[in-house]
């Protein structure tokens, strides 16, 4: 596959440190190298369908694949490895087709069809990002510029990105989905949720989540409550009897989730409440923007309504802390978002402290966090939030996947979806040690290698 590059010589534990299993003469296939071109092919899903768009890849090559000359594998099940990230030293992973079909050390793996040496590098499961906005069209950049220099960030910004989505043909509005979707498999993300949100009128909605559900994402939430329109301003009321009637009617068959922005400037408790109760009509999984810019009802009410997760909690009482904990609600924390809009960080160690779960994802949107970076986000948790590069690793895996109920990503065991992050370094640790640094290497993503 491509040209071979060698191994990762780049610390202690490459092979100058004596690992065996990257020496030139001793591999039994080739090694990793450049990837395959062109980039990431984008397979239209079923508009048609309820259930997640079966978007992405096709497997390369019939038959199995055997990876080897991997230095550290996070494989994130404690039975079958070390510690709560189940990690194998020296270890290999055999794919067939999309999915992982064993995984130990090397020297136990069975015979595969065809092997590759990823020299000696740490292979994650690939990043879940359960939490972004990828359908707009236009930018922001002279908003952030403005913030830099000292407005504060508002819920009303929105508004620009709305107005330019609505001037966008579906075409270009499709475009400009997939290429952010190639941009983040790119960086190692291989689950993608993104939601609707920029179009905020029935036939603007739908065709966000119809785009939305082609641009090659696993997940797709309807956001139709992210901010009251300017058509309805002052009538808040007339926009949610849109919202959660014909709106929520229209792109139900698009998507698997429904989202509030519980916010000032956006949506209060008791609209919060009817737009949740219209998304459990409608038979949606649940989930709530709550807690940005300061302590409310988001929480709470996220917990109340068995939502599948809160997401931002970055301003959390006492009392909000005890509901995460008591309950199974995801707190996704979104920590490239805190940075940009300077807010202080999400409380990632308090939380964790208290037994809940958390979640790490990147909500790339236009206005308050415009990366797309799992790599940063997770360097984010540890040196921001107070997690440990463990915590991190597990809450940008398995806990996105908890966030978005999905039973077979973020793990890398037989039975698990093949997709895999190659790291240019020796182990996960990096990610935070090295922050800034371009450490994907390889990303397959549903058993085919895009990157
Ligand atoms: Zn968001």
């Amino acid at each position: 596959m491509g040209t071979v590059s060698g191994p990762y010589t780049g610390g202690p534990s490459g092979p100058a440190g004596g690992q065996p299993g990257a020496v030139p003469g001793e591999q039994t296939g080739p090694t990793l190298g450049a990837p395959p071109q062109p980039g990431p092919q984008v397979v239209p899903a079923d508009p048609h369908t309820h259930g997640p768009a079966e978007s992405g890849t096709a497997p390369d090559q019939a038959g199995t694949t055997l990876l080897q000359g991997i230095s550290q594998l996070v494989t994130n099940d404690p039975a079958v490895g070390e510690g709560p990230l189940g990690l194998i030293g020296d270890a290999a992973v055999v794919l067939d087709g999309d999915r992982v079909v064993w995984v130990g050390p090397r020297v136990s793996a069975p015979a595969a069809d065809r092997a590759l040496d990823l020299g000696q590098r740490a292979v994650l499961p690939g990043w879940v990002d359960s939490h972004s906005h990828l359908v707009f069209a236009g930018d922001r950049a002279a908003e952030f510029t403005a913030r830099m220099a000292g407005r504060p960030y508002e819920a009303g910004g929105i508004g620009t990105t709305v107005a330019a989505t609505r001037g966008v043909e579906r075409t270009e509005l499709l475009r400009l989905a997939r290429l952010r979707v190639d941009e983040m498999v790119r960086g190692g993300t291989t689950t993608i949720e993104t939601k609707t949100g920029y179009g905020l009128t029935v036939p603007d909605e739908t065709t966000s989540a119809a785009v939305a559900a082609e641009s090659g994402v696993d997940v797709v939430t309807f956001l139709g409550a992210h901010v009251v329109p300017p058509e309805f301003d002052g009538d808040p009321q007339g926009y949610l009897d849109l919202v959660c009637g014909p709106m929520l009617q229209a792109v139900a068959r698009y998507v698997q989730f429904l989202d509030v922005f519980c916010e000032d400037g956006a949506f209060d408790g008791a609209q919060t409440r009817r737009v949740l109760a219209a998304g459990q009509r409608a038979g949606l999984g649940l989930k709530v923007h709550g807690n940005q810019l300061r302590e409310g009802e988001g929480v709470r009410l996220a917990v109340e309504h068995g939502a599948v997760s809160v997401d931002h909690c970055t301003y959390l009482s006492d009392r909000d802390v005890d509901a995460l904990a008591g309950s199974t609600t995801v707190a996704t924390l979104l920590p490239a978002c805190d940075l940009s809009t300077r807010q202080p960080p999400a409380p990632g160690r308090l939380l964790v402290d208290a037994g809940a779960r958390i979640a790490l994802a990147s909500n790339c949107n236009p206005g308050s966090s415009y990366t797309s970076s799992m790599n940063l986000v997770v360097a984010l948790g540890v040196l921001q939030c107070g997690l440990t590069a463990e915590e991190a690793v597990q809450a940008a895996t398995t806990g996105g996947a908890a966030a978005l109920r999905l039973p077979d990503v973020g793990f890398l065991a037989p039975g698990a979806r093949a997709d895999l992050h190659v790291l240019d370094a020796p182990s996960y640790e990096y990610l935070a040690y090295r922050v800034g640094m371009p450490l994907t290497r390889a990303v397959w993503r549903r058993g085919a290698r895009v990157v």
